[in-house]
């Protein structure tokens, strides 16, 4: 174990205007060749990222509550995956794994045995994106089991390819006006807690969705259950106990596969290697990316081996999945995990975060909930007096927190939500720095 290595300031400044004259300059290039269809939430410029903050061209140096939307675990510059990366590079850049195979590939997928859950022999296979992943799991599933049908929940986001678009619950913006959609893919409801009926249990939510599953779809159908064991882009929505293990038990006494896809929730994001852990569920098969490999691109399936296995040869893989460079970015990124018990920062991150803020549900009459675990905490605006959902307070509060210098995402369903995800190697004093601008923006916006 060591201490945390920072090569920047930790600290928030504002240096002049914001945005400043270069992000500006940036802003006016970017509208004549940058389709409007890739937008972007911060107006600033990257130009230096490292530990909990983010410079940009100006000089100015926000806060960082969204790593990139939770890749950036270990900070955008890590020592350790800047030199894998250096190092890996130097050598070659690319052979394709289906061709030339190579050390950084089979060394990450043994790591990724070791450090998901279940001791049963389990293979990988690499790609490129969150979507990618979940599109070979679905493969997979369907090859392992000889059956079509893919159960999904409300609230759910799996990517923007076609079969995740079609498996993402949300129309605007993912879905619109881009079907038709992959068939054979079935939503069901999901465990959400602050909306469901008072009282309702997780066994009782599960319940609900199995039922519809056997009338609607027919348990003998069912290829796989795939789940975010914390909803993501839809709130980050925590089911209530006992919802993933009935999930998990029904799959097994089907003959389904249980599919955690943990590309947000995963690689320490919530205090665990997987938040799957928290509820002592064993998938069958998971998705991860995103935090994985420290911003490069890079995602795995992991899973059962007999299940993995079903494929046959050839019918796995890509050009670039699990490119030399990130894989060695990825092991650079486990390393320092490990090396900076950045486990244990999750599970800090989220103490200060609940005692920062949970107040406000008492406190204000716009925050109905503070939830979440590890360093994935969101707050759930209402209208004042309801459970009504207030999206125009959620990113008033948001816009405001970032014209003073703190990164913060807004995400869900009904738009409604404030989500934390500041990388595991921000400082105590910067996160209660953010924390009291989120604050004090809350409380200029308690309407
Ligand atoms: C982000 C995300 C994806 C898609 O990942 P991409 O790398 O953007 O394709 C899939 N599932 C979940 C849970 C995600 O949060």
């Amino acid at each position: 174990m060591s201490e945390i290595q920072y090569r920047l300031p930790q600290k928030r400044e504002i240096a002049g205007e914001f945005p400043g004259e270069k992000s500006r300059a940036l802003a006016d290039r970017r509208s004549s060749v940058i389709a409007t269809g890739v937008a972007s939430s911060v107006p600033v410029y990257a130009a230096d990222v490292d530990g909990g903050v983010v410079v940009d061209v100006d000089g100015n140096s926000l806060i960082d509550f969204g790593s990139g939307i939770a890749v950036t675990t270990v900070g955008g510059s890590a020592p350790k995956v800047v030199e894998n990366v250096k190092n890996s590079v130097e050598r070659f850049t690319h052979t394709c794994f289906m061709v030339t195979p190579y050390e950084g590939y089979v060394e990450l997928a043994e790591r990724l045995v070791a450090i998901t859950p279940g001791d049963h022999a389990k293979k990988v296979a690499l790609f490129n994106s969150g979507a990618e992943a979940v599109e070979n799991a679905v493969k997979i599933a369907r090859v392992a089991t000889g059956r079509d049908a893919i159960v999904v929940f409300d609230h759910a986001y799996h990517g923007r390819t076609n079969v995740t678009m079609a498996m993402t619950a949300k129309n605007m913006p993912y879905k619109n006006g881009f079907g038709p959609f992959a068939p054979e893919i079935y939503r069901v409801p999901v465990s959400y807690p602050f909306r469901d009926p008072e009282g309702m249990n997780g066994a009782e939510a599960a319940r609900r969705a199995l039922e519809m599953v056997d009338k609607q779809i027919g348990a003998d159908n069912v290829a796989a259950v795939v789940i975010e064991p914390i909803q993501g882009e839809g709130g980050f929505i925590v089911p209530a106990d006992g919802f993933l293990p009935a999930l998990s038990e029904w799959c097994t006494d089907n003959g389904a596969l249980f599919v955690a896809d943990e590309v947000q929730s995963g690689v320490a994001r919530t205090g665990e290697w997987f938040a799957v852990e928290h509820e002592g569920v064993v998938p069958d098969l998971m998705t991860i990316a995103k935090g994985v490999a420290g911003g490069m691109p890079l995602s795995a399936v992991v899973g059962r081996a007999e299940l993995l296995d079903a494929v046959h040869g050839g019918g796995l893989g890509g050009t670039y999945g699990g490119n030399p460079v990130t894989c060695a970015a990825a092991i650079g990124a486990l390393d320092t995990i490990e090396e900076w018990d950045l486990k244990s920062r999750a599970k800090h991150i989220e103490a200060v975060i609940h005692a920062s803020l949970d107040s406000l549900v008492e406190g204000t009459g716009v925050v109905g909930e503070v939830r979440g675990r590890g360093a994935m905490i969101a707050l759930e605006f209402v209208k004042p007096g309801s459970r009504d959902p207030h999206p125009e307070a959620a990113k008033a509060v948001a816009a405001e927190c970032l014209g003073k210098g703190v990164i913060i995402l807004t995400c869900g369903t009904y738009g409604n939500i404030v989500r934390l995800l500041p990388p595991l190697t921000i400082t105590d004093e910067l996160l209660r720095e953010g924390l009291d601008v989120l604050s004090d923006a809350i409380a200029a916006h308690d309407r």
